[in-house]
């Protein structure tokens, strides 16, 4: 099999093209090697653990490359219903910082305790510091019997003032745990606040005009949303759970009343309850996502979505 000296004049190019390939590849191999060195900083990130995806966007905003966010609850999955995987117990001891929402999230009030024994070291930060929680209302009619029950709303991010206030939780947190890259934060902070503020302004502006204030929505996700810009949201989903046949009754009346010409539903919710409601009306169901990672471009989507139905 070993012939070298008896190589055909194919065999030598076909040789010859190999030795270079071998070179190309030896020589890439070496860049390769000699890059990996400044990547190594890559492992001094400060490493960041966050319940939502919108929290990831705040810390990204604020952290830019010194830090690493890792999410818990993934896209498409709820934040009431979440249970962590063994590999994001994993993740999360390397953590040196927590971001929890603060606002009663079920995945924290159930896992918190947990996540943080896992690691003790960490710095856990309260996005919620400095928000006003509100009570999330929910009607609810037992054999007769009309009941309002009433619970702290956790969706506080829906609202872009809110927004703000968990970024400045989140840049104190950074610099607490990273004092010498503060002016870094800051910086980044002041220009994220800046670009809440004018989306801000915009859904303000585009909301005040809408003629029909009232809006029909599966989960109550929406209710910072709602107060921040004057809004009012009907839940279909009581408690968490699908509305009974005459909620849904009643909550297609409430819909005719109210000129209601479009039912939006999350993604990540069964919406077959919307789609009942939105066909018994003669209109549609339309998807808003409160747990979008690109959190601006969102609120943006949102109100693209809303002004056409609402006026
Ligand atoms: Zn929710």
């Amino acid at each position: 099999m070993v012939k070298i000296a008896g190589l055909t004049g194919h065999e030598k190019v076909l040789k010859r093209t190999k030795t270079i390939i071998a070179c190309i590849l030896a020589t890439g191999l070496m860049f390769a090697v000699l890059s990996c060195a400044p990547e190594e900083e890559e492992d001094e990130r400060v490493g960041v653990v966050v319940t939502v995806l919108p929290q990831a966007e705040f810390v990204e905003n604020v952290g830019g490359e010194k830090v690493s966010v890792t999410v818990l609850v993934p896209p498409g999955a709820s934040p009431h219903t979440y249970e962590p995987k063994p590999a994001q117990m994993a993740a999360l001891a390397e953590a040196e910082m927590y971001a929890k929402v603060g606002s009663g999230v079920e995945f924290e009030l159930v896992w918190l305790d947990k996540l943080i024994a896992a690691n003790k070291g960490m710095t856990v930060v309260d996005c919620s510091k400095g928000t006003e929680l509100q009570e999330i209302e929910t009607e609810g009619e037992h054999e007769g019997e009309h009941e309002n029950h009433s619970r702290l709303d956790p969706h506080i991010w829906m609202s872009p003032l809110n927004a703000q206030i968990m970024v400045r939780n989140i840049c104190d947190g950074l610099v607490e745990v990273d004092p010498g890259n503060s002016g870094y934060y800051e910086q980044n902070r002041d220009d994220y606040l800046q670009q809440l503020t004018e989306i801000d302004r915009k859904m303000r502006d585009g909301l005040a005009e809408v003629k029909n204030r009232r809006f029909m929505v599966y989960h109550p996700a929406f209710g910072y949303f709602a107060s921040e810009y004057n809004l009012e949201m009907i839940a279909i989903e009581e408690e968490g759970k699908e509305p009974t046949a005459a909620s849904l009754v009643r909550l297609i009346e409430k819909a005719k009343a109210h000129d209601i010409k479009v039912i939006f539903a999350e993604p990540q919710f069964n919406p077959k309850s919307a789609e009942v409601i939105a066909e018994a009306i003669g209109g549609r169901v339309v998807l808003i996502d409160p747990l979008a990672r690109d959190y601006i471009g969102n609120l943006r989507l949102i109100l693209s979505e809303m002004l056409p139905v609402m006026e």
